[in-house]
């Protein structure tokens, strides 16, 4: 007897019935108020003198732990499972996910490598090969399931870097170019990998905040006369500020031209292929070296869940393959196992939660749902233009950005501010802001899959209200 009795880890049948039931009703209970829930709730931050999070020796009870996360987790901060989210980039969560996520962590495969698992390699890569179909790449290109669209980033920018053989002989003469609205998971990635030595065009975007070509092509060839080497452009479908997809036929005329990796960072966009407009929209996606899309964005999942595809699958494992003496029984045929595809090894298997519901539901739902919510965001637009606002562009896929203007911009990005302020004071929907052309602007990303017509249109009347008031205070 080598352990005591007392404990124990291991759980009966009859327990772990119990034990789901408790879950899955706390879980139920949570999705069946939603309606009634904020989409965003102050709340304080964690302070030292919370008993409740504290790790104890003693057991604990369920219920107990069940109630502490209702008020804490449930009640305060932003509800990303709420309809009301329009902020950021609002995560999916339907709920199908949240079953094959539970089926992975219950069965708990190590998906690493085909020789431990074959078939949850095999799902991985059926759903690497839809992916990479559905964005129009031919066969031949490999891809990882990462964390978000940050890690898959960083795994094509360090596939890029390989492949154009960036080194301590040549790195302060490459150049790589980028937008003002590239997400800021670029320049951690560019960090990370020691290309802060290169030299790094943040180019210009035009009115309708999409990246210059023209700047792009004339800022290349002055480099090339400099005597630099350019190496890689990153352009966006989807810009996380805007949601704006950029001139990608053109980019990557001129990426051929010059010799240049292409990166199209669609984390955001890349789904919205599913949809007529996105096809037409999104169309060159397929042209890129590499792309990043995340399913936890426009494919409507819950967070952790990304897909990087690179055109080449040997550059992609030349960039991150690797072997060790302890791995010698799985190598035989492994190169093409996702261990090889990304520097995570051991990792939560994230192909069921994609996986399960695909299949479950089909994937003519999903394009009817990112459809719709280019359409409210497109009748969001056009409501706001009505009433007064600023609209600083027509959305391209499902963001909206405009602001309060007087003439005075000061006090606009102070206006703005209490704008938002009023909204995030009530609660039932969510948005963000960011700084655009020098001013602070509102945004509103519709993407939750629970967002429809009428957490729209409370978002239109309380704007309604602001504007009501301003326009009378000014009188
Ligand atoms: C969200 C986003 C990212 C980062 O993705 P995470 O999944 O949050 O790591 C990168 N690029 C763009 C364009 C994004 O919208």
């Amino acid at each position: 007897m080598f352990l005591s009795d007392e404990l124990s880890l291991e759980v009966s049948a009859d327990m772990r019935h119990e034990l789901n039931k408790i879950v899955i009703d706390f879980a139920d209970d949570f999705i069946n108020t939603l309606e009634d829930r904020k989409a965003y709730m102050k709340g304080t931050g964690p302070s030292d003198s919370s008993a409740w999070r504290n790790i104890n020796e003693a057991p604990e009870n369920i219920q107990n732990l069940l109630e502490d996360l209702n008020n804490h987790m449930l009640e305060t901060g932003l509800n990303p499972a709420s309809g009301g989210n329009m902020g950021y980039v609002p995560g999916g969560g339907i709920y199908c996910s949240a079953l094959g996520d539970y089926l992975a962590a219950a069965t708990n495969p190590y998906a690493g490598n085909i020789y431990a698992s074959p078939a949850t390699v095999e799902i991985e890569g059926s759903l690497i090969n839809w992916t990479g179909k559905l964005i129009g790449y031919k066969p031949g290109f490999g891809g990882n399931i990462t964390s978000g669209g940050s890690m898959a980033n960083l795994i094509a920018i360090a596939t890029a870097r390989n492949q154009k053989r960036i080194n301590s002989t040549n790195v302060r003469r490459s150049v790589i170019y980028y937008s003002s609205l590239t997400h800021h998971s670029i320049n951690k990635a560019i960090k990370f990998l020691g290309l802060e030595e290169c030299v790094l065009r943040n180019i210009e975007v035009d009115k309708n905040f999409k990246f210059s070509v023209t700047a792009l092509e004339t800022q290349t060839r002055a480099d090339i006369e400099k005597g630099l080497i350019p190496f890689m452009v990153v352009a966006n479908a989807g810009a996380t500020d805007t949601g704006t997809i950029d001139p990608l036929k053109v980019i990557h005329d001129i990426c051929i031209k010059f010799n240049m990796w292409l990166h199209i960072d669609a984390a955001y966009g890349g789904f919205f292929m599913l949809t007529d407009v996105g096809k037409d929209k999104l169309e060159g996606l397929s042209n890129a070296d590499s792309v990043v899309l995340d399913p936890h964005k426009s494919l409507l999942l819950p967070h952790d869940s990304c897909i990087v595809l690179v055109k080449k699958v040997e550059h992609l494992i030349e960039a991150n393959g690797n072997s060790a003496n302890y791995l010698q029984n799985s190598l035989t045929p492994d190169k093409y196992s996702p261990a090889n595809f990304s520097p995570e090894m051991s990792k939560h298997y994230r192909g069921l939660s994609m996986w399960f519901p695909l299949k479950l539901y089909g994937t003519a739902v999903f394009s009817e749902y990112l459809r719709e919510k280019i359409q409210l965001a497109y009748y969001l637009y056009e409501e706001l233009k009505l009433i007064g606002y600023h609209v600083l562009c027509e959305p391209d896929l499902s963001v909206v950005i405009f602001r309060y203007e007087t003439k005075n911009d000061k006090g606009s990005d102070i206006i703005n501010q209490s704008i938002l302020n009023y909204i995030l004071e009530d609660g039932r929907v969510f948005i963000s802001s960011t700084i655009l052309q020098g001013k602070f602007t509102l945004r509103a990303a519709v993407l939750s899959f629970r967002t429809h017509k009428k957490e729209v249109d409370i978002l239109i009347s309380l704007l309604q209200r602001m504007m009501n008031f301003l326009e009378g205070s000014h009188k």
